[in-house]
């Protein structure tokens, strides 16, 4: 017992301290046996196709523009496609994507490609701002289909193209600034874009219930920052050993929490040059960074008791750091031993 809950443990810590909301499928398997609703299965076939309009375009448009943009972000829109299509398969629901390239099942997702490979053939710099678009729609779908479900599996899945959608965006944005122009939002507010694109990132939290590692439904939203003399960074930065690293984070925790009580936590592993296996570590309340286990009732927490409140800041670290990979993690533990935290882990090396 006690050493499933080690290993389980483990794997939570990995998860919280890692990259792996932007990674393989197989972490975003669906339950086999779990029932969804019909509206949950309907949002799941329309991601479905419009996880495949945003392929077909960046295909199309590469074919067009010969940009590597498009190349690599279709491969992800594939990676995306198919995790939806694992959960289809799962609860035995039709696909409705075709084989063919800028052919589509729902027409309106249909009319919405011929629109935008239309524009976007018109030039470099429109073709880039087509890719933005896609993005922001789908940044907005996807928060509705999150809201929608209570499926963890599904929030989870969800949550992780969410996050990619939020690279892909910035991946554009990049593009288009480095084309000379500026990037004003398209269907999102303003400023919930500047939000995506500032270096801080945004992220959407996950929740697990520590008594049986169930992933739980939250809205809450994560945003931290890597600054330096120089300026913000974003994650899988580079930097030096003589760098004077800062590190806050800030996050809105889910509205069913606030006011409750909680303990806030910051968790963090460091693979060191060279290294393939990472040490984990976990802040205490005197800032000191300790040796973690993985088990979760050994998890020390750097403020206990605290009122959550509606943005709640948390100075995770300032100083030098010698070379290594960092990825560090912050949430919170409520009373009921829920831990909600960040859904992408900060991210970045030192060499
Ligand atoms: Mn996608
Ligand atoms: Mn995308």
């Amino acid at each position: 017992m006690k050493h499933t809950q080690k290993t389980i443990g483990i794997a939570i810590a990995m998860i919280l301290a890692s990259s792996a909301w932007s990674a393989p499928a197989q972490q975003n398997k669906p339950v086999q046996g779990t029932q969804i609703s019909e509206a949950e299965a309907a949002t799941l076939s329309f991601m479905r196709e419009e996880e495949k309009m945003a392929r077909d375009v960046y295909i199309t448009l590469y074919e067009v523009w010969q940009t590597p943009i498009f190349a690599n972000i279709s491969s992800a829109e594939q990676r995306h496609m198919d995790q939806i299509k694992s959960f289809l398969d799962s609860y035995k629901l039709p696909d409705p994507a075709l084989e063919e390239v800028g052919k589509f099942t729902n027409s309106d997702i249909q009319s919405l490609y011929d629109s935008l490979v239309e524009r976007g053939r018109t030039s470099q710099i429109e073709a880039q701002r087509v890719g933005a678009l896609i993005e922001e729609v789908d940044i907005d779908d996807l928060q509705n289909a999150i809201t929608e479900t209570n499926n963890p599996a599904l929030e989870r899945m969800y949550t992780n193209l969410m996050n990619g959608s939020y690279n892909h965006l910035r991946a554009f944005v990049r593009q288009i600034e480095y084309l000379g122009y500026m990037y004003e939002a398209q269907y999102l507010p303003q400023d919930e874009v500047d939000d995506i694109l500032n270096p801080a990132t945004v992220s959407s939290g996950l929740a697990i219930n520590t008594a049986n590692s169930q992933f739980v439904a939250t809205n809450a939203q994560f945003k931290s920052s890597i600054k330096t003399q120089t300026g913000l960074y974003s994650n899988g930065t580079i930097f030096t050993q003589s760098d004077e690293i800062t590190i806050t984070a800030t996050f809105r925790p889910d509205t069913a929490h606030l006011g409750q009580n909680a303990d806030l936590l910051t968790v963090a592993t460091f693979t060191p040059m060279g290294a393939t296996q990472p040490l984990m570590f976990m802040r205490d309340e005197t800032g000191d960074w300790q040796n973690w286990d993985g088990y979760f009732n050994t998890l020390t927490a750097v403020q206990v008791q605290q009122t959550l409140r509606n943005a709640q800041n948390l100075n995770v670290y300032q100083g030098t750091l010698p070379a290594g990979r960092f990825q560090i993690t912050v949430g919170y533990r409520l009373q009921d031993a829920t831990i909600v935290f960040d859904g992408q882990a900060i991210d970045f090396s030192v060499e």
